[in-house]
């Protein structure tokens, strides 16, 4: 089970940018890393809109003079306080993430990211050196990677289940879009800005999730790509509200994406298929407590979060929080990263350099993938979809 005993000397302090009322994405941070008291939360700068955001910060429990009306003023202020904050999550729209991450690193922070990381591959390169230099962790919110069963499907590639792996089918498709929602969704409308959003809608938005875990699940990279892209409601182009990539990674596998905004009725439809020599893996969002395990002449075997026969290859944090059978959802995956980024934290202070080595966490190198992978896509897309290469 779970080990919900305290691991640090003492919670670590925590502020936020971005996550501002009515936010999709600023509960998420809040309740996963409050989750297990490994974080508190103590200031942010929280709006855009500064008012609201300290109206809101003081509802949510924060004093009204560390709720801060922009980033700048959050971090030069907390510096000058003995219990200034120690880490910060910006959960702002994707052309913000560069400048916010680049200052919190340089006030000595460590920082957790919003995908996509940034918009240019190299900016991402940049925060890498920059949070290398400052000794900080620069993480990136990949928030569905926290499942247990994604990890069980990592554990099964790892330890040879499926044989070595030969196509992986990605999708993230949902049907929110289908429709000009971002007439009457401010949260929609940003998405749609090339100069907010980046050069692409939905495969930095959805694609860059199941691509991750795709990754992180094989350990296989990108050699090359191709993708075509849409956009169906015309209004958002040049950004796609659908995408089809196909993928060539190094040592032989193949593999799909589909990314899209317009698939009507769907819900999520964010899928990582591994097809291996003896075996396939399935993982679905939708049903996240179960993955299936499809052996070549075998009935399926649909197995079972918090089962005894799962691989458990890191019971203190990956392990069930409550026994097989009941639900577990996104809420636990996210907190369960959130406990993954307190133990990195703590051990860039301590510099426990072993630690590290071994600690899993969806860090800056799977956002500066996700980065290459959108820029790559984007480059192929609009030249007539050619293939191109992925470094
Ligand atoms: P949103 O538009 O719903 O909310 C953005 C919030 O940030 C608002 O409160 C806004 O006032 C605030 N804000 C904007 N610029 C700011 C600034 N410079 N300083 C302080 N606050 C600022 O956006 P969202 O849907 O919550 O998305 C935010 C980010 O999170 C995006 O990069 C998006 O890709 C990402 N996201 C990730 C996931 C995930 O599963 N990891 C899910 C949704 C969104």
């Amino acid at each position: 089970m779970f080990n919900e005993e305290f691991q640090l000397d003492a919670p670590i302090r925590w502020g936020m940018v971005g996550g501002g009322r009515g936010s999709e994405i600023g509960y998420s941070h809040r309740a996963a890393a409050q989750r297990d008291r490994l974080f508190t939360f103590v200031a942010a700068a929280l709006d855009l809109d500064a008012e609201r955001g300290r109206d809101f910060g003081t509802k949510l429990g924060l004093a009204p003079e560390r709720c801060y009306p922009d980033y700048k003023t959050l971090f030069a202020e907390e510096a000058k306080r003995e219990d200034g904050i120690q880490a910060v999550s910006i959960a702002t729209p994707n052309s913000t993430h560069y400048e916010i991450a680049k200052a919190a690193l340089e006030a000595g922070l460590h920082v957790i990211c919003e995908k996509p990381a940034t918009i240019h591959v190299e900016d991402a390169l940049e925060l890498k050196a920059l949070a290398e230099k400052q000794n900080k962790m620069l993480a990136v919110m990949y928030g569905y990677t926290g499942f247990q069963m994604v990890h069980q499907a990592r554990e099964m590639v790892r330890r040879g289940d499926i044989g070595a792996v030969r196509v992986i089918q990605m999708s993230f498709a949902h049907g929110f879009h289908n429709t000009e929602i971002e007439k009457n969704s401010p949260g929609a409308k940003w998405r749609m800005n090339p100069e907010v959003s980046g050069p692409s809608f939905i495969i930095g938005d959805c694609g860059t999730h199941p691509f991750y875990m795709a990754g992180m699940i094989t350990g296989l990279k990108v050699k090359s790509l191709m993708c075509s892209r849409q956009s169906f409601i015309e209004s958002r182009a040049p950004l796609e509200d659908n995408a089809h990539v196909l993928f060539q990674f190094e040592g032989g596998a193949v593999g799909t994406l589909w990314a899209s905004a317009i698939n009507s009725g769907s819900m999520h439809q964010q899928k990582v298929r591994i097809v291996g020599e003896k075996a396939s893996l399935e993982w679905w969002d939708e049903y996240p407590n179960q993955l299936r395990y499809e052996v070549q002449g075998e009935p399926v075997r649909i197995l079972e979060r918090g089962m005894g026969y799962l691989h458990n290859d890191d019971p203190g944090v990956s392990a069930n929080r409550q026994g097989g059978g009941h639900a577990e959802g996104f809420f636990e995956s996210w907190a369960n990263l959130y406990h993954r980024y307190a133990l990195a934290i703590d051990a860039y202070n301590r510099n426990d350099k072993a630690f590290l080595e071994s600690h899993w966490y969806p860090d800056i190198d799977g956002g500066i993938d996700g980065v290459k992978m959108v820029n790559a896509c984007v480059k192929s897309a609009d030249n007539g979809a050619v293939w191109v290469d992925y470094d």
